[in-house]
């Protein structure tokens, strides 16, 4: 007997069953091609289609404008951190980065690396309890080309709900909330993720690029790095990801249908909401460390009284069905992912057992 967990791990994600029983009915002929897509060329038609209506599927979902193109790539959202500005800043030019947590810290990093990078809002004060108050708070320098943006930080447990006015276009790493609310297009020049988080198995990053910001950057890069590459050859220069792509498609069709990004952003909302509630409903028996107006819709971090409870809280959780409510190594605590694939059921058993879980251990 097959028995599915609730997974709260925080990337890779739950996906929906619907599109794992697909692939699994697809997985060893694909439409009558007599084997399977990921052993078929990718310059076949059976592949070609696929990896289109993928394209097309991530466009008219996102609501993506024609002046913006989108790229399939491998190398995770790790390697956007430096080819965003390798591709976006002339050697001479700068970008500020809003550091909200542990991977804008590391975005900032690397594009320190290729090009002029300086920390325009330092979260480290709030001990990345919030992400900054509307604009003013953030030093955007003279000369600025862009401003960088982590519209959710995983493993601290923020995000954005609305995005500052920083007076120059922003870069969005949007790898944890990806396709969880509408974009506001007009306000980015470019917006990257890995799809493991919300939209697909690992192996492809999506980056959504102005059009006339390609080829900007007057540096002579090797191929794979040059957007103008993969943008040339509809992302198909090398061999793609096929099965990341494949997969990616059907969730992107599953969210379509289920009703688009507005209805991703008001599930989200519940899903978290139900957590948030247990926790400002348990007189601070459990805590979350974030501040109110900036807490994750995806992450829900949260402490209990001592870290040995923490420990048999996850333990605990495990031997009844939910798995990885480990906070992140860095940060420790409790940290509950519940992304776009993530069913209201899984929240309220998990809600339902932190309430059995402090009945049976509050002592006061
Ligand atoms: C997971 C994550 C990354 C790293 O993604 P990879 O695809 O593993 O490189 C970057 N940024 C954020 C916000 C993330 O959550």
């Amino acid at each position: 007997m097959m028995t599915r967990i609730h997974n709260f791990g925080a990337g890779p994600c739950t996906l929906p069953v619907s599109v794992l029983e697909e692939v699994r009915d697809e997985f060893l002929d694909f439409e009558g091609i007599g084997m399977s897509i990921i052993e078929d060329s990718h310059r076949a038609p059976a592949y070609d289609a696929v990896h289109h209506d993928a394209l097309a599927g991530f466009r008219t979902l996102a609501g993506v404008p024609d002046d913006f193109t989108i790229l399939f790539l491998q190398g995770g959202a790790t390697l956007q951190f430096a080819q965003v500005p390798l591709n976006l800043l002339a050697e001479d030019e700068t970008a500020g980065y809003v550091n909200t947590g542990a991977w804008a810290t590391k975005a900032l990093a690397d594009g320190g690396q290729v090009a002029g990078a300086y920390e325009a809002w330092a979260g480290a004060s709030t001990s990345y309890a919030r992400v900054p108050a509307e604009g003013g708070e953030i030093d955007v320098r003279p000369g600025t080309r862009y401003v960088h943006v982590t519209s959710n930080e995983t493993i601290d447990g923020i995000r954005f709900p609305h995005f500052p006015d920083v007076g120059v276009p922003m870069v969005a790493d949007m790898s944890s909330d990806f396709l969880s609310r509408p974009i506001d297009w007009g306000r980015f020049d470019l917006v990257y993720g890995g799809a493991q988080k919300n939209l697909g198995p690992a192996g492809v990053a999506i980056v959504v690029v102005r059009r006339d910001r390609l080829g900007s950057h007057g540096r002579d890069l090797p191929s794979y790095l040059d957007y103008a590459t993969h943008e040339r050859a509809d992302s198909m220069a090398n061999t793609p990801p096929m099965f990341a792509i494949y997969v990616m498609g059907k969730v992107l069709d599953w969210m379509a249908e289920a009703g688009g990004l507005a209805e991703f952003e008001r599930r989200a909302a519940e899903r978290a909401g139900l957590i948030y509630d247990a926790i400002d409903g348990s007189d601070g028996w459990y805590r979350s460390p974030v501040e109110e107006a900036s807490r994750s819709h995806m992450n829900v971090v949260f402490r209990l009284p001592d870290e040995d409870l923490e420990r048999r809280f996850v333990a605990e959780a495990a031997g009844v069905g939910m798995a990885n409510l480990k906070g992140h190594r860095n940060v420790g605590g409790i940290r509950a992912s519940v992304y776009n694939a993530m069913p209201l059921d899984s929240v309220r058993a998990l809600v339902d057992f932190m309430a059995d879980f402090r009945t049976g251990n509050d002592l006061s």
